[in-house]
This record gives structure tokens, sequence and C-alpha cells, in this order.
């Protein structure tokens, strides 16, 4: 059981709950009954509340808008066939969130208060976990300055906040993927490995440009030769080659994700060798053509697994065997369903229950 004695907790009068439509739950627009959050101020972490979710008050000036201290963190909870609900490696989002933090020189947040304080919304709310199968709360944690303050100073007070919302499977359509040559997403020594707002919003012009190209997503290539490749969209990219699952090595410019971390940890113990380390554009393209590359996937907690169908560069497209004949991407998928929904025994612990 979680300890909550010490968040207080404002239930909201009626519940949304009767008028949300869950056939229909596009990503992102649907937010459950209650939020949390809590105040950085004098140099401690307090005011730790769950309450009705709505609109907050802030002063125009706050830094957050101006230079951008935010950033945020993503995961989610599950309805077990037995109504039990588990949210999924909380502990990993709370060391990264401080990862986040540290690198926007912003104050960390006890691990424990992280998963204490998702777990007690995530109560609070659990009716919203959805019981559909496939259906999942989508978990937003995030932080942001809040100093009314222009000058380009890190701030002295920020907010952490949590929102909930309901979400549908995510049916990934085989992907058009362009490998991105222009456009950067991160530098070395910049912050790709933070969760950080700034990050996104750079993003969306290459995406932009590559949706109207006709693509899906983008391939992120290193900024300094585009030579090598770094992440796929918002999601780590990952590739079977000559049976071995490779993919980029984490490093400054990419984001350490959970169901990379994940996957790796479940194909070493299928007895798959993994290779982390850089992968260039020449060795995927060259094995994409001699048939050697068998599946390219972004990994990530919204769509666990996007697979590829189709890799352009410069012109020419580079087309994967049929996705949905992958052994290996509907293996691993069903191996991180089967612990996330617990129909198997969870015996990594990764599953933390609410
Ligand atoms: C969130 C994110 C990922 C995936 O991380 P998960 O922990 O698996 O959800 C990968 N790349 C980027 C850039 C991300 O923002």
């Amino acid at each position: 059981m979680i300890e909550t004695s010490n968040i207080k907790v404002t239930k909201a009068a009626t519940s949304k709950l009767p008028q949300i439509d869950f056939d229909n739950l596009p990503f992102g627009k649907t937010f459950s009954d209650h939020m949390l959050t809590a105040d950085y101020a004098d140099g401690e972490w307090k005011n730790f509340e769950i309450l009705p979710f709505g609109d907050i008050g802030l002063s125009p000036a706050i830094s957050a808008l101006h230079y951008g201290q935010s950033f945020f963190e993503g995961l989610k909870a599950y309805r077990h066939a037995d109504g039990q609900i588990s949210v999924f490696r909380p502990d990993q989002n709370a060391a990264r969130f401080n990862k986040s933090a540290e690198r926007m020189c912003m104050p960390t947040l006890p691990e424990d208060l992280f998963i204490e304080g998702i777990l007690a919304l995530v109560n609070v709310d659990k009716d919203w976990v959805p019981s559909k199968e496939n259906y999942t709360l989508y978990i937003r944690p995030f932080m942001f300055a809040t100093d009314p303050f222009l000058g380009v100073a890190p701030s002295t007070t920020y907010k952490f906040m949590v929102l909930l919302g309901p979400t549908g499977p995510y049916f990934s359509k085989n992907l058009r993927v362009k490998i991105e040559t222009e456009y950067t997403r991160a530098a070395e020594g910049g912050f790709g490995y933070a969760k950080a707002a700034g990050n996104y919003g750079g993003s969306l012009l290459p995406a932009k440009k590559a949706a109207q190209q006709g693509f899906d997503q983008l391939i992120w290539t290193d900024a300094k030769s585009h030579e090598y490749i770094e992440e796929m969209g918002a999601a780590n990219a990952m590739f079977v080659i000559d049976g071995k699952l490779v993919t980029p090595s984490t490093r400054d410019t990419i984001l350490d994700g959970i169901t990379r971390k994940s996957i790796i940890e479940l194909a070493k113990g299928f007895g798959m060798e993994v290779e982390e380390r850089r992968i260039s554009v020449k060795e995927l393209l060259e094995a994409i053509a001699n048939g050697t590359c068998t599946d390219a996937f972004g990994a990530g907690t919204a769509a666990t697994i996007a697979q590829v169908a189709e890799i352009e560069h410069e012109g020419k497209t580079y087309t994967l065997p049929n996705p949905a004949e992958s052994v290996f991407a509907n293996k691993m998928r069903k191996a991180l369903d089967d612990i996330k929904f617990g129909r198997v025994e969870d015996v990594k612990g990764w599953n933390y229950m609410v």
C-alpha cells in the first residue's frame, strides 16, 4: 500500500468519467478528474496536493515561458485482468526526471516522492484506468520554473505537477521514415538526453517538413556528420541486423529510454546478442539492401514498438521485410505487454502496484 497521508487530497465534486467516449480517445486531449501539484521554494519541496484538474494561475513573466526551464516525463498505468492496477517502472522515470532536472539547472525531487505522488494520484483516479483491452492511463509528470523574473538565471521557485489521461491502443501503422540530414535534434554538449521541453519545440519544424514530404517520422542523425543514427522521432531507434539486436549507445544526444532498456534486458533473457554502439547510416542502409537487417522500429512508452516499413535517404527508398511478419518485434511487444498487464509473473519487479 502507498503512504498518501502527507498529500492533501481535495476531491472533485463530480466525475467527468461518465462523459468519456472510450472509443474515441485522441492521445493527450482527455484528462482525468484530478491532478497533483507541489511547490519548490526556499530550497525545499512542499504543498503536495491532489486537487480537481483545472487551470492554474501564473505570472506571464515566469521563466519557464521565456527561457525554457521546463521538462517532463511519460509513463503509464495498466489494469490487470483481476482489476489490480500497476505502473510500469516509475523508479526509472524518477531517476531520469532528476537527470533532466540537473541538466536544466532545476531542483531534483526525491525519487520516493515522485513515485509516491504518482501512485497516490493514480489511486484517487483509479476508475480512470481503462479495463478495455490494450487501453492504458497515460501519466505526465512535469516541472517548470515559476519565478516572475525576466533575468536569464535559474529560477528559485518551481512547480511539479502530474496529469493523467486515458489512452487507447496505439495502432502503429508501419512507418515510412526519412533519414534527416539537414536538421539536428541534439548536439554534443547539449541536452538531448534530458526530456526538456525545448528539445520537442525544436523538432516540430523538421517533423512538419517531413510530413509534407509524405513521411510519418524522422530518423535523427548526429549533429556533426549526419552519418550516424541517433533516434527515431521521440523514440529510440532499434534494429535487428544479422540476428542481433543493435541500437545506438546512449550518449548526451540520446534519450535513455525505459522501453529501450526493457527490450534490451528481455532480448538478452531470450538469449539474443545485443549490441549498443554507434550505427552508421551506411551500415544500416547496406544491411537493409542485402537483407541482413530484418527489423527496424522505434521504442517508447507511447507506441511500445513502432515498426518501420520504408526508410528514405537522399531520394532513395529502402524497404524492410513485411513488419507484420517480424518474429522479433511481435515477440517483444507481447513480452512487454504480458508483464505490464500482469499476464505473466513479474519476475523483474517492474510493476509498481497501486
Ligand atoms: C520519451 C522519449 C523516448 C522514449 O523513452 P521511454 O522511456 O521508452 O518512453 C525516446 N526518445 C525521446 C527523444 C523521448 O523523448
